[in-house]
């Protein structure tokens, strides 16, 4: 096994989607969540990249509407969640399983919340490398579109398990909007003016502000720090109970829809 196992690069999609391409040295390559099949064909025809497998992190169309066109050109295995009604799967995943794909290994993290069926995909090597959909956002988290805010919570909390250098590699260019709704609960919070700061940077230069790392998430995602004091006098201050730390996500979340 090669130190270098696959790479990874943002396929940018819609508005504001990533799709992503992981792709070995000789290679062959897979697509992680292909919400339009237009981006993705050109990269692999103008490259001339062998396409081996596409990974499906949840349902919705912006992350599967490119399937079909892709496995009318490449019929290759479409992997996702069991519990997943998107007819074209044909590799059905659960918690805890792993599959290998570009000769590494990926760990199946079932994340219920911002679907019943999402899923993530991690690997180990050469670095630790989560796919996660609508799940976890640079700064933010998914909006509650079928769970409930306790299954979210602990979706949240089994990533924010994974070690700190994993690479978080989430579907949509969110991070502005997240971030200054971060400062909106905390405004004199140095860690995240200072993130706000280098984000804006990059956007303002067209780079993407992913991979995030996961301790950056652990010290600057409202989502993930619900249990600390800032978070909470947060929650109280808009009028909720916030007895329990779901009760604080669950309204931090609220405020987040409608901020
Ligand atoms: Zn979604
Ligand atoms: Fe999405």
């Amino acid at each position: 096994m090669t130190e270098d196992m696959y790479s990874v690069k943002p396929l940018p999609a819609f508005t504001d989607n990533y799709i992503w391409l992981l792709e070995t040295s000789d290679g062959r390559c897979a697509v992680v969540d292909p919400g339009e099949a237009g981006p993705v064909l050109a990269e692999l025809d103008s490259r001339n990249l062998k396409l081996e497998a596409i990974l499906l992190t949840h349902h919705h169309r912006d992350h599967t509407g490119g399937v079909a066109d892709i496995l009318a050109r490449f019929p290759v295995p479409v992997y996702g969640s069991a519990d997943s009604k998107v007819s074209s799967i044909n590799h059905f995943l659960r918690d805890g399983e792993h599959i290998r794909i570009l000769d590494t290994e990926f760990r199946i993290l079932a994340i219920p919340g911002h679907t019943l069926d999402h899923i993530a995909f991690y690997s180990e090597a050469p670095v630790p490398r989560l796919f996660c959909g609508d799940t976890l956002f640079a700064g933010g988290c998914g909006r509650l579109f079928e769970g409930t805010p306790e299954q979210m919570y602990r979706s949240l909390e089994k990533l924010a398990g994974l070690p700190d250098a994993t690479e978080v590699y989430c579907a949509h260019e969110y991070t502005l909007s997240n971030l200054r709704f971060a400062l909106s609960l905390e405004p004199e919070n140095p860690l995240l003016q200072e993130r706000l700061a280098q984000c804006e940077d990059l956007r303002s230069r067209q780079q993407p502000t992913l991979p995030s790392r996961m301790d950056l998430e652990r010290a600057t995602n409202p989502f993930l720090r619900c249990h600390e004091a800032p978070l909470q006098d947060a929650a109280k201050r808009s009028g909720a109970s916030a007895n329990s730390v779901v009760d604080v996500f669950a309204q931090i979340r609220r405020l987040k829809d409608n901020f």
